[in-house]
């Protein structure tokens, strides 16, 4: 397990733009991994912040499920509804006349 100052070392060299991923792992002692993971915020969240910036769950005013604000579950769900229309109006685009319809059977 990482300790905390090593991770913020790691993100403050990151966000420094300076170091390429192998130096910063010599140069904190963590291996590229674990580097490649702090880029892509892929640590858990207790890592991320110190305690006292931890975002706290919340109760979604949409799904009403407890998490942690923007809530993922409704961006997943928005974003396969976008999908959806735009499959829709890929297949029919505005403007154009629909296909006739299949006579009835
Ligand atoms: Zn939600």
């Amino acid at each position: 397990m990482l300790k905390l100052e090593q991770v913020r070392r790691v993100r403050d060299l990151l966000a420094d733009g300076r170091l390429s991923h192998r130096a910063i792992a010599l140069q904190t002692g963590v291996s590229r991994m674990s580097v490649a993971n702090i880029a892509q915020d892929q640590r858990p969240l207790e890592l991320l912040y110190p305690p006292e910036e931890t975002p706290k769950p919340q109760r979604c005013r949409q799904c009403g499920g407890m998490a942690v604000m923007p809530c993922r579950v409704c961006a997943a769900r928005q974003y396969q509804r976008n999908l959806l229309a735009m499959r829709r109006w890929a297949s029919h685009p505005p403007g154009q006349n629909h296909p006739p319809r299949r006579p009835a059977a």
